[in-house]
C-alpha cells in the first residue's frame, strides 16, 4: 500500500516538476529497453490481470496535452496557472486515478472484481497552439488527427517525447467525444468540449471521455456493440445513465470505461489484461508510450508470503527485489524484467521454480542474481531452492 500511496503522490506532484522534465527530457537519450515480446508463449489477457496488486507492478502512461485555441488565441483554455491546474488535477490525474478505484461492473459479468488496474497516466507538458484548423473539432477526422500529429509533434523539435506518449489534442469546439489514433496505439488522441466543461465546473464528465479514450489507445474496444475479445464484458443497450434514456434496459446502464456513459468506471479482468499485454508489446504499437521506471528499483520489496503457491504466468517488469519466503513457491513461465542491482532471495524452505520462464535484465545492466539461504525450518538444515525446467532460463547481464 505504502508504494502506491508515495507513487500517487509523485503523480499529484508532477506539475511543480514541468520545467525540470522539460529541460531533462530535452538532454535525456531514451534508455534502450529491449522489448520481451515475441519471448513468452503465455498470451491469454487474463493471465495478465492484476488479480494481486503488488504482482503486477504499476505502468505508467506517458501523455502530452496539446490545447488548441483559435487563431486569436480565444475559444480555449487560456495558457496561465488556473487552467494548467485544472487540466492537471481535475481533468488528467482524476482520469488517472480512477484507474486505481475503479468500481464493480453494474452488468452482470464473469469477471472478478479487481478495483487497481495497475495502470496510470503520467503527464508530461501541456501545450498551447493557436489554430483555428485543430481548434475545430465539430467535424474531427483521423486526417485531422495525423495532421495535427506531424505539425505539433513529429515535425517541431520543442514538443517532449514525440515517439514516446500519447498526445491529445484538445479541441475548442465541437460535442463531448473523443477519436483515438487506433486500437492500442501510441499516437494521438482528439478531444473536445473539455473547456466548456471546464466552464461549467464539470471535471468527471471528460475525465471520464479521456479514460474512453486511452482505453482505445491501450487496446481496448467498445464492449455495447460488438464482440470485444473479451468474453467478460457485456453486450449491452448503450444507456447513458439510469433511465436516461428512458426505456427499460436502461434500469441498470452499464459503468465501462468502454462504453457511453456517465461513469465509464469499472473494467473486467479481460480488459486490464488485455492492456497490459499491450503495454508489454503483445499486440499492436503502443508499448512505446510505457515509461520506463522499471530499469531500476523504485518499488519496495515484493514478498511471496510463507503458504503462498504461485504462478506467474505473463511476463512483467519488475521495479524491486523479490523475496520467497520460507514454505513459499513461486513458478515462473513469463519473462520477467529484473530491475537494475536487484537480486532474488529465496529464504530455507522457499521455492523458485522458473518454469520455461526467463529471467532477465531489460535494460541493458546486471542485476544481481538469485541467492538461496541456508537456515533450519522445523528443526531440519534446509536451503531456498532454484528448478529451471524446460527452456527456462536465467540472465544475469546482456
Ligand atoms: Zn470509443
Amino acid at each position: 500500500m505504502k508504494s502506491i500511496k508515495m507513487l500517487s503522490y509523485i503523480n499529484r506532484c508532477w506539475v511543480f516538476l514541468i520545467p525540470a522534465l522539460l529541460i531533462l527530457a530535452a538532454f535525456r537519450p531514451a534508455p534502450q529497453v529491449s522489448a520481451i515480446d515475441g519471448y513468452s508463449t503465455q498470451g491469454a489477457a487474463s493471465a495478465y490481470a492484476p488479480l494481486i496488486p503488488e504482482h503486477t507492478p504499476i505502468k505508467f502512461v506517458r501523455t502530452v496535452f496539446h490545447i488548441m485555441q483559435r487563431d486569436d488565441g480565444s475559444g480555449n483554455f487560456p495558457d496561465d496557472s488556473a487552467s494548467r491546474q485544472w487540466l492537471t488535477y481535475l481533468y488528467h490525474n482524476h482520469s488517472s486515478d480512477a484507474m486505481g478505484d475503479l468500481r464493480p461492473m453494474n452488468l452482470p459479468t464473469a469477471s472478478p472484481y479487481i478495483r487497481d488496474s495497475r495502470i496510470r497516466f503520467q503527464l508530461e507538458g501541456i501545450y498551447f497552439h493557436q489554430d483555428d484548423y485543430g481548434w475545430n473539432m465539430a467535424h474531427d477526422s483521423h486526417q485531422m488527427g495525423e495532421k495535427l500529429y506531424k505539425k505539433y509533434v513529429l515535425d517541431d523539435p520543442g514538443t517532449v517525447y514525440p515517439q514516446s506518449a500519447i498526445h491529445i489534442f484538445i479541441g475548442g469546439q465541437g460535442s463531448s467525444h473523443g477519436r483515438a489514433s487506433g486500437i492500442a496505439s501510441g499516437k494521438w488522441i482528439l478531444v473536445s468540449s473539455v473547456y466548456k466543461k471546464y466552464l461549467q465546473g464539470n471535471h468527471w464528465i471528460p475525465a471520464g471521455l479521456l479514460r474512453h479514450e486511452l482505453g482505445h489507445s491501450l487496446g481496448l474496444i467498445h464492449t455495447w456493440n460488438a464482440p470485444d475479445r473479451c468474453d467478460d464484458t457485456p453486450l449491452n443497450a448503450g444507456c447513458w445513465n439510469v433511465n436516461e434514456p428512458a426505456k427499460p434496459e436502461c434500469a441498470t446502464p452499464s459503468n465501462n470505461v468502454m462504453d457511453y456513459n456517465a461513469c465509464q468506471c469499472a473494467l473486467t479482468a479481460c480488459q486490464m489484461g488485455r492492456m497490459h499485454q499491450a503495454l508489454m508489446g503483445k499486440f499492436g504499437k503502443v508499448d512505446n508510450v510505457l515509461v520506463t521506471d522499471f530499469c531500476r528499483r523504485v518499488d519496495p520489496l515484493l514478498t511471496i508470503n510463507s503458504g503462498d503457491s504461485v504462478v506467474w504466468v505473463a511476463d512483467r517488469y519488475l521495479k524491486s527485489d523479490l523475496r520467497i519466503e520460507p514454505g513459499a513457491t513461486l513458478v515462473v513461465q513469463g519473462a520477467i524484467g529484473m530491475p537494475r542491482s536487484s537480486r532474488i532471495v529465496v529464504r530455507p524452505g522457499g521455492r523458485l521454480i522458473v518454469e520455461n520462464g526467463r529471467l532477465f535484465q531489460p535494460c541493458g545492466g546486471q542485476w544481481k542474481g538469485i541467492k538461496l539461504v541456508k537456515g533450519k525450518r522445523q528443526g531440519k538444515r534446509v536451503m531456498g531452492s532454484l528448478e529451471i525446467t524446460g527452456k527456462g532460463k536465467v540472465e544475469h547481464t546482456r
